[in-house]
């Protein structure tokens, strides 16, 4: 190892274990990353997840959406065609997901609350029975404890619901009606309940500081999810929020490599938000610490109507195998089940030599 990698990896070991420092640390890279900030973590993700880039294939179920927020196209005073597939419809595309060798589906929509707990159940039932070795991954937003109860009891594995910002000011903007402690509760629960938990942020979000970015992450590293989504902020042209600028390539991926080295064990998608803000965004992701990537099997007739940001292409499973060769790295189609912490931990002590 040359010096320059020494040094960084001492000062990985520190913003590792002194809570106290951290914070400062964590700005100064924000506002000027070290050297070797995604080498760093480029080696640890190395160590801790292998070459593979875990594939997941995500369905766009339901564009319904009861929220309002500031940033979203989905949002529910927008006049969008609006879709919700049926139970053959989610199956038949799941189906799809399966033939291509994938092991996780993602299901995604907004909070369609009229999506009531019982048909979610169905639709998770069902999945189970037809293919019981694939991991159900749930991104459906904030529903009540009884139906996350019912549908980890039917057997969902897994579930999404990003923070955004831990600056509660501006989360109450950007979230009318809703506020931080709320969220923070739901992402609790979830967790309590057994889920294996994603959550994560969106970064160059209008009014964001870096300090906002900084507590982004010790968030992070005290709640640990098995999974941590990181993407820019881009600006939907049905919002309320169309004239302000995008979220920075360079600020993403800085927050991707710290989040590696604070969280290592945890899964890091390569988001499409990133390639619609820039072509090589999800390559230098994975560049930068990310391992998961997230194609989008949600039918053609559909997809282009899911507008929660503007899309510059669709990101579907050939496109994500060609990011993956341009990576340098493999397809991974195993389920990608949560890394324990006590694994990674010893696994990037090897590295780092502490
Ligand atoms: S971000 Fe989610 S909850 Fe908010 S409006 Fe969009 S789909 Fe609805």
């Amino acid at each position: 190892m040359n010096r320059s990698a020494r040094v960084s990896g001492t000062f990985t070991f520190k913003i590792m274990r002194e809570s106290d420092f951290d914070r400062q640390k964590l700005i100064d890279n924000l506002s000027r990353p070290e050297e070797d900030l995604e080498k760093m973590a480029d080696l640890a993700r190395k160590r801790v997840c292998g070459p593979d880039v875990i594939i997941r294939g995500i369905i766009n179920f339901s564009s319904y959406c009861c929220r309002g927020c500031l940033y979203c196209g989905l949002r529910q005073t927008n006049n969008l065609k609006r879709y919700r597939l049926n139970k053959a419809q989610v199956l038949n595309t799941v189906g799809k997901i399966v033939r291509a060798g994938i092991s996780t589906v993602v299901l995604q929509s907004g909070d369609d609350l009229e999506c009531g707990g019982q048909e979610l159940c169905g639709m998770v039932e069902t999945i189970k029975s037809f293919f019981p070795d694939i991991a159900v991954t749930l991104s459906l937003g904030e529903r009540s404890k009884t139906d996350y109860k019912a549908l980890r009891a039917c057997g969902a594995d897994r579930y999404l619901l990003k923070f955004e910002t831990m600056n509660p000011r501006l989360y109450r903007y950007l979230h009318p009606g809703r506020d931080l402690d709320g969220r923070l509760r739901h992402l609790r629960l979830l967790r309590e309940l057994g889920f294996q938990v994603g959550t994560g942020n969106m970064t160059g979000l209008p009014g964001q500081t870096v300090e906002d970015l900084a507590d982004d992450l010790l968030f992070l590293q005290e709640f640990a999810p098995e999974m941590t989504a990181i993407g820019p902020f881009i600006p939907q042209p049905d919002t309320p929020l169309k004239d302000s600028c995008c979220g920075s390539l360079k600020t993403t991926l800085t927050m991707i490599s710290l989040a590696r080295l604070l969280v290592p064990f945890s899964h890091i998608p390569a988001t499409t938000a990133l390639a619609s803000l820039n072509q090589d965004g999800q390559r230098l992701a994975l560049m930068a610490g990310a391992n998961v990537i997230m194609p989008d099997f949600t039918p053609i007739a559909y997809s282009s109507e899911y507008k929660i940001y503007p899309k510059t292409s669709t990101i579907d499973l050939a496109v994500a195998l060609k990011t993956i060769q341009a990576a340098g790295r493999v397809p991974g189609y195993g389920r990608g089940d949560a890394i324990t912490s006590s694994i990674a931990h010893k696994l990037i002590a090897t590295i780092f030599r502490f």
